[in-house]
């Protein structure tokens, strides 16, 4: 009789983990220039995971010129999309195939719990690369209407080399979200991962080349953001930037593209998401969980959490109760730990953060209904409860500004056109939801506001279908379907005279 097989817990498999640590520049891994390294920190625990290659301009220059030359030769940007294809296909396989790796990896680099990097994220990657692969040989040029004695083309080319520079809140997948539209169209790519979470991104480049991809054509530099990012996005030999980061960074990057080349730049950036629940919306338990996931999901380290619930004064209290019921479940733990849903907060630096706008909310005179501390301090991690404040004015910073942490500000309204106001007035215009039975109200609502997204009656639906990216000081541009496509071609007209 065969033994029971034992189960391997996500600890044990942690500890047997091996990291990839160097960049990879023209299909090998390699160190620094420099040798410098960086810490990689596990947040669930604050120890040492790995000592990281410290890219910088030098190791910006290698790369950059192997994706050139990459470019140049052609073996990826003239090969026909049919074969990009399926090359694409076989990359977004070897992305299922090491998806237990891989969740394990961003889980111990950043800390959210293993559930969602193994259920949600690492799947969602391999579903974008594999989208882009499955769109890119049913994308037609365009013939313009010109008349008889001319043939005039529309078509689109690759750019060249791209430099995509993205966060750590999901790091494979904002990631993906640009190596899929990149790379399907034919580009060269150099990709800086956020310093706070660059192994899934050092691993996934292996998987590339031997899915087929072209040395060159996909190059990771890891390293800081102001020497390795600010070196891709200042060089001279890049054609465009594709950032997910903060609002602060995209308007540095922009900023470097008119230092330098004029390099086309994309930006997608913060928010802070307005989600109105109306007094007439007759499921308050559904709302509740909603607003709750809203900001709770990946620890409220999310572009689009809902941060400020926006909720008609006359159910308030009730719609409340639940939210914090809802709280109260969810208390934050070890990441590994399959049964936990909030896990750690990416690094000291912005738990800190994080409890200093607990402490801006106090002083300013909202009321704390719930949550509002470190927790699981043994650990040596970086935990924080879930935290709900109330009575919540919208000139306060906690309603104005990103905390990129588990904290909800509710804010009452006493009309819609209130609601809207409130809604719009912040500088960010990334998603908002609004909450109604009523359909004429839910289509005015969504008109009014200043968003690229916004859910009615859901909150965070998402779909490989719906572009992505935000109104204001969000962004510029979007990600996902073919609109992503149009950030990384340029048009080019042909005319051919036939008279
Ligand atoms: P960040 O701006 O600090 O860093 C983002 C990336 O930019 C990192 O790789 C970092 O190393 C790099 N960087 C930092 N300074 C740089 C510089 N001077 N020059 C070039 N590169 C530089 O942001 P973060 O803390 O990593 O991520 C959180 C932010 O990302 C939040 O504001 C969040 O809303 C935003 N975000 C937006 C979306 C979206 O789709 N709109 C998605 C995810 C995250």
């Amino acid at each position: 009789m065969n033994a029971p097989v034992k189960a391997v817990s996500w600890q044990e498999r942690a500890r047997a983990l091996q990291f990839r640590t160097q960049a990879f520049i023209d299909g090998r891994y390699t160190d620094a220039a420099s040798g410098a390294t960086f810490d990689c920190i596990n947040p669930a625990t604050g120890k040492l995971l790995a000592r990281v290659a410290a890219g910088d301009q030098e190791d910006v220059n290698r790369a950059v010129a192997a994706a050139r030359a990459a470019f140049r030769k052609g073996g990826w940007s003239n090969l026909p999309p049919v074969e990009r294809k399926r090359i694409l296909q076989r990359f977004a396989d070897l992305i299922s195939s090491h998806t237990e790796e891989l969740a394990l990896l961003e889980t111990l680099d950043m800390g959210k719990p293993i559930r969602d990097s193994l259920k949600g994220d690492m799947p969602a990657v391999a579903r974008c690369i594999r989208w882009y692969a499955e769109a890119i040989d049913k994308v037609y040029d365009q013939v313009a209407p010109t008349g008889p004695n001319a043939l005039a083309t529309i078509t689109r080319e690759p750019m060249g080399v791209v430099g995509a520079i993205v966060p750590w809140n999901y790091p494979l997948l904002m990631a993906a979200w640009k190596i899929g539209p990149i790379l399907a169209a034919g580009n060269s790519l150099v990709l800086k991962p956020s310093e706070k979470s660059p192994l899934s991104a050092i691993k996934v480049a292996e998987l590339a080349v031997e899915a087929g991809i072209p040395p060159g054509v996909l190059n990771v530099v890891p390293g800081l953001g102001g020497t390795a990012g600010k070196a891709l996005a200042l060089h001279m030999d890049v054609d465009c930037i594709a950032f997910t980061g903060s609002t602060a960074t995209g308007k540095q990057i922009m900023q470097y593209a008119g230092q330098s080349n004029l390099k086309r730049v994309s930006l997608e950036c913060g928010g802070k998401s307005p989600n109105i629940v109306l007094a007439d919306y007759p499921d308050l338990d559904r709302a509740a969980k909603a607003a709750a996931y809203a900001i709770y999901s990946n620890a409220g380290e999310m572009c689009s959490a809902g941060s400020r619930l926006l909720v008609h004064e006359s159910i308030k209290d009730a719609l409340l109760e639940k939210v914090q019921a809802v709280s109260r479940k969810l208390q934050p733990g070890d990441p590994l730990d399959p049964e936990t849903r909030l896990g750690a907060i990416v690094d000291d630096i912005q738990m800190k953060r994080v409890l200093g706008y607990i402490d801006s909310g106090r002083n300013d005179g909202a009321e704390l209904r719930f949550g509002g501390r470190r927790v699981r301090e043994d650990s040596g991690g970086y935990f924080v409860e879930p935290t709900v404040f109330e009575g919540v004015k919208p000139a306060m910073a906690i309603a104005r500004e990103e905390i990129f942490g588990p904290v909800l500000s509710a804010i009452t309204f006493r009309n819609v056109e209130e609601a809207i106001e409130i809604g719009n007035d912040v500088i960010y215009g990334l998603a908002a939801a609004v909450w109604t039975r009523d359909v004429t109200t839910a289509h005015r609502v969504a008109r009014a506001l200043r968003a690229g997204t916004v859910y009615v009656n859901c909150y965070d639906a998402d779909d490989l279908t719906v572009p992505f990216g935000g109104y204001k000081q969000s962004g510029i541009g979007r990600d996902k379907p073919l609109h992503a496509l149009e950030k990384y071609t340029e048009l080019k007209t042909t005319w051919l005279d036939l008279s």
